[in-house]
């Protein structure tokens, strides 16, 4: 069975090379005898294999030393409740920009530990835009503010980071990270679940300006405290080694590939030629998102007609292109295209696409 275009939103596609040497080196792990999943999280070998996870990302993102990277488990939901009890008193002010779904989470996991306020959504348009940074009602006194630089599932993006002050900006980048330069310094936290863009599920990282680590926070276990994350490195407790594996070896390949700078290219030309495509469709493919803000990650379409949506995905897939079906919230159709779908993929999708619409228009 030869490998498809896989348009999953996550988890979702992953290099062939990377995949690859993981199978090679799947049973003995650089002649040591045994896999790197069997090896303790402790022994020189994976404590090198996280040294360099780490030092690779930093290179990547260019991240200095005013920052700490943790890579923890519990997924990016956790991290969401992670920034309330480390960064705010009990029951603080924070601000939050609802964009999409992903921000509606983002104030669930929140709302236990302090007095979410939020300062825009744009949920009454259907999350189709962004709301306007003149009309953010922002407070004063806030922990920090939080957005989502990037909503999966209605395909919406920060193009811009905006500026909030002396507040420290808190940014869900799961869907979005390293897919193009980003100015960490602008940030207080970003937090990415790395089953999108920086490998498996099971790891997320999170970039923390050092200083923050100095805010009392709230009462918390030891798990959920960044300060005992830190100076544990990432390994209060067994961490998800495989899953670290896997996203060091995929920061190996963005690396060896070009970089963010390269994969920024890559994924404009990508996102281009996909929106170009749904938009000269004369109808028959639908976009709504206002253009400027239009996802270049997750691209959710809609056919004019829905009951044409079983045999899109049906031929989608007997074309070899999976993982179309869109979020359940939105319905239609996802194509997801992070750094690892290669330009071939989305001429693969578009193609199919137009003749999808030849013989159904
Ligand atoms: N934030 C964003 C932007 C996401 O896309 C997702 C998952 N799709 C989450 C948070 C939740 O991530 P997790 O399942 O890792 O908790």
């Amino acid at each position: 069975m030869p490998r498809v275009f896989n348009f999953s939103a996550g988890p979702a596609t992953l290099p062939d090379v990377v995949l690859e040497q993981a199978r090679d080196e799947l049973l003995d792990w650089r002649g040591v005898g045994a896999s790197i999943v069997e090896l303790s999280h402790r022994g020189k070998e994976f404590m090198g294999v996280a040294a360099e996870a780490e030092a690779d990302l930093r290179r990547l993102l260019s991240i200095s030393d005013d920052y700490v990277v943790l890579f923890l488990a519990g997924g990016a939901t956790t991290a969401q409740a992670l920034v309330p009890l480390n960064l705010a008193s009990a029951g603080q002010r924070a601000d939050y920009v609802v964009t999409g779904h992903w921000g509606k989470t983002a104030i669930k996991q929140a709302r236990p530990y302090v007095d979410v306020n939020i300062a825009a959504t744009s949920e009454a348009g259907g999350f189709r835009d962004l709301p306007a940074r003149a009309d953010w009602q922002l407070s004063p006194d806030a922990a920090y503010v939080h957005i989502t630089a990037n909503e999966t599932i209605h395909g919406v993006e920060f193009r811009d980071i905006p500026d909030v002050g002396d507040v420290p900006l808190v940014a869900d980048f799961s869907s979005s990270i390293a897919s193009e330069p980003l100015d960490v310094s602008k940030f207080g936290v970003i937090y990415a679940g790395a089953q999108k863009n920086l490998g498996p599920v099971g790891v997320t990282v999170v970039i923390l300006r050092r200083n923050l680590l100095e805010r009392a926070g709230q009462p918390r276990a030891d798990i959920f405290d960044y300060r005992s994350h830190v100076k544990g490195e990432s390994m209060l407790n067994t961490p998800p080694t495989w899953n670290w594996y896997l996203a060091g070896l995929v920061f190996k390949w963005m690396l060896a590939e070009g970089g963010v700078e390269e994969f920024a290219r890559r994924n404009a030309r990508k996102a281009a030629a996909l929106y170009a495509a749904i938009d000269g469709s004369g109808g028959f493919y639908r976009n709504d998102v206002a253009a400027p803000v239009r996802s270049r990650m997750n691209v959710p379409f809609f056919l004019h007609d829905a009951s044409l949506d079983k045999a899109f995905l049906a031929e989608s897939e007997a074309a070899g292109l999976i993982g179309l079906k869109g979020h359940r919230a939105l319905g239609g159709m996802r194509a997801s295209i992070y750094n690892a779908m290669p330009e071939a993929g989305v001429r693969a999708l578009i193609g199919f696409m137009d003749d999808f619409r030849k013989r159904h228009g």
